[in-house]
Parts: C-alpha cells; structure tokens; sequence
C-alpha cells in the first residue's frame, strides 16, 4: 500500500504563505500527499500545485449538497473547486462543534455521493484510555460511521487514528500503543466491511514530526500519517516526507 501523508493546516495559513509554501515543499515518489488548508484557500492551493502529483482536500463539509444552511459547504461545492478529499470527525470538531458519529456518517456519505475520497478520524480521550476504554471507543466510532454499504463507491475510504490526547501535545503516542491501536482497527475493518477492510488505508496522527515519522510509519497497518502543526512550514513538512524513505 502507498503511503498516504496528509497535512491538516486546521484554521492556519495566508494567501501569501501558500506561494511559498509549494515553492519550497520537496516531494518525494513513495508517499502520496494532500493538504487539507482552510475551504477559503483551495482554489489558491489548486493553482499553485499546478501539475505537481499532491491533491488538496476540505476539513469538513455540510451532509446537504446546497439549500438554507448558512455559512456551511457542500462536498459537491469543494468537488467543484478541485478538492478530491475530505476529512470527516477530527475530534476537534467532534468537541468543539459536538459533532456525532451519526453526523460523520452523513458526512462521509455526501461526499462519498459528491466524488471524493474520504479521511475519517477516530481516537479516544486520555479519560478513555486511562479507564481501558481506548479500544471500545474507537471500535464503536468506526461501526456507527463505517454502516453504510461501501462496495457501490469508486472512491477511497481512509481512517486516521487520531488519539485526542497526542494532537497538538507535543507527545505523540508511542510505537507500542499505535501498534496495538491499528491492529485493533484492521480488525474491526475486517468485522465491519469483510475482505474490503484488508485495503483500508490506516494513518497515524498526533504529533508526528520529521524525528517520530520515519519509526510510525514502520509499524503494522500504519499506512500514512495525518500532520497537523508540522506541517504548516514547508521545511518540516519536507522533512517528514523526506524521512519515510
Ligand atoms: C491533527 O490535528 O489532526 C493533528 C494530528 O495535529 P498535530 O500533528 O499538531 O498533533
């Protein structure tokens, strides 16, 4: 399976940045790579990647393809502007904007309907984890989202296990606990879509820098990592890409 790097900018960036930013991104051929930058960025993100091979996706989308809902976009809209992916359940949307599985799944749906490519996040608090809840948690965000039938959809379903208490902490979790996490998730890909879950793309994501990268990567059913502040700089983003060889 190709690796499959992906930079979640969350609400970071500017229009100059941007420019700079692709002008200095060193790619490498053994990682496939999309950036997630603010839905008010893509057009500027798609016309300064040109032709380069990396694709640009949306941190969310509304479950209705247009109608009376303000300030939200479609994944029909995003389609339309040149964003192939989206990211669906990223816990802090699933804390800020108490966003539910149920929500996820619409979510995924529509734009599994509008012709993209999905990245569904999963992950338990430190509360869940310390209580030995991590596995129970994580196994029951993936069958409420995942309850939809996958075999009529041409495009890719990818999760990214996202522990919430190694995002944005500085402390990633170790080799050991990621490890088990997504052996535990394959399973339970197996369980939920049968011989389909084998194929399902698995990132790591909480923390990674160009020093913890190149070990993830290594782990069983670790299949791309999902980088949030390490990849708002074009140098430590390279890094990381530059790290997996
Ligand atoms: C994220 O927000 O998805 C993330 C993994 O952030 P960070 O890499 O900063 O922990």
């Amino acid at each position: 399976m190709l690796n499959l790097i992906v930079a979640n900018w969350k609400m970071n960036g500017s229009l100059e940045g941007i420019k700079e930013f692709f002008e200095k991104l060193y790619l490498r051929d053994y990682a496939e790579v999309v950036v997630l930058p603010p839905a008010v960025y893509i057009r500027d993100c798609v016309s300064a990647i040109g032709n380069r091979a990396l694709a640009v996706g949306i941190q969310n989308i509304w479950t209705e393809d247009a109608g009376a809902y303000t300030g939200e976009i479609s994944a029909k809209m995003a389609r339309d502007i040149g964003a192939y992916w989206a990211l669906v359940g990223h816990s802090e949307r699933r804390q800020l904007q108490k966003e539910s599985d149920d929500l996820v799944k619409q979510k995924l749906e529509c734009s599994l309907k509008a012709g993209m490519n999905v990245i569904v996040c999963v992950g338990e608090t430190l509360e869940e984890r310390l209580s030995g809840q991590a596995e129970s948690v994580v196994s029951k965000q993936l069958k409420k989202v995942l309850a939809i039938d996958l075999t009529k959809t041409q495009n890719e379903v990818v999760i990214a296990y996202e522990p919430i208490w190694a995002i944005g902490s500085g402390e990633s979790a170790t080799l050991e606990e990621v490890q088990e996490m997504h052996a535990f998730i394959r399973n339970v890909l197996l369980v939920v879509l049968g011989t389909l879950g084998a194929n399902v793309r698995i990132l790591y994501g909480g923390s990674v820098t160009a020093e913890n990268s190149a070990n993830l990567i290594k782990q069983d059913h670790v299949n791309g990592l999902l980088v949030g502040g390490a990849s708002l700089k074009a140098d430590s983003f390279s890094s990381i890409l530059n790290a997996l060889d």
